[in-house]
């Protein structure tokens, strides 16, 4: 084989090298922006029992401000009948009062209970939830980490491969350099090997001259078909 071709087989290999190593680093990006999406959907569903707790505590003291101001309106009727400065009317009247708020206090008093209960229900819940969210976000940060110094290496060798793709083209002439960008554009192996008088980048016969000049190895040989470069 010509030395041509040889060190324009040597940057093709570099150049399929870089390929996986970019494939390598998109891969461990896309499982960091995956991980990254999982955190931040854990920490707003935590964020909503959060809030959610939030709520039930404000019910819970709206329900206990109640029960407490109508505690006070009773004692407040039960002054003035203890007073007795009323007419026999307004008594009757204000024992109903009495009688009614103190039913309402009843039930009152159930609902004030059961939400304080429920409060603490979900307040124990809570505080394991946030503990066991602690926990994983610990294992989670490790992961991150280690996976963002597994980009940064994936990221050196790359940078490091890269340079050495620039020096393994200085070594390729100039037109055929120029040639090979160009079908690189347009397929990812542009140089392949010939196989049974087939070009195995295509998968078509060549003539009986291109088998021949490829099997030479003077000069650098084309598929007439696909115009990739060819190689015994
Ligand atoms: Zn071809």
């Amino acid at each position: 084989m010509n030395k041509e071709l040889e060190a324009l087989l040597a940057l093709h290999a570099q150049d399929a090298r870089l390929r996986s190593l970019e494939g390598k680093l998109d891969r461990l990006l896309a499982q960091k922006k995956q991980l990254e999406e999982t955190i931040a959907s854990e920490e707003r569903e935590l964020a909503a029992r959060r809030e959610a707790l939030e709520e039930l505590r404000r019910r819970s003291r709206e329900r206990a401000a109640e029960v407490d101001d109508l505690d006070t309106q009773i004692r407040k009727y039960q002054h003035q009948l203890d007073e007795g400065l009323l007419s026999f009317k307004e008594m009757e009247a204000l024992r109903e009062k009495v009688q009614s708020s103190r039913a309402r206090m009843e039930s009152l008093e159930e609902e004030a209970i059961a939400l304080l209960e429920e409060v603490e229900r979900e307040e124990a819940a809570m505080e394991e939830r946030e503990a066991a969210f602690r926990r994983w976000q610990a294992r989670v940060a490790e992961e991150l980490a280690e996976l963002e110094r597994a980009i940064a290496a994936q990221r050196q060798e790359l940078e490091a491969e890269r340079s050495k793709r620039e020096t393994l083209a200085l070594q390729v002439d100039g037109a055929l350099r120029e040639q090979y960008e160009r079908l690189l554009r347009e397929y990812e192996n542009p140089v392949v090997p010939l196989r049974e008088g087939r070009c195995t980048g295509c998968r078509l016969q060549v003539s009986e001259i291109t088998v021949e000049r490829v099997r030479e190895g003077r000069e650098v040989v084309t598929c007439e078909n696909c115009l990739r470069i060819l190689y015994a």
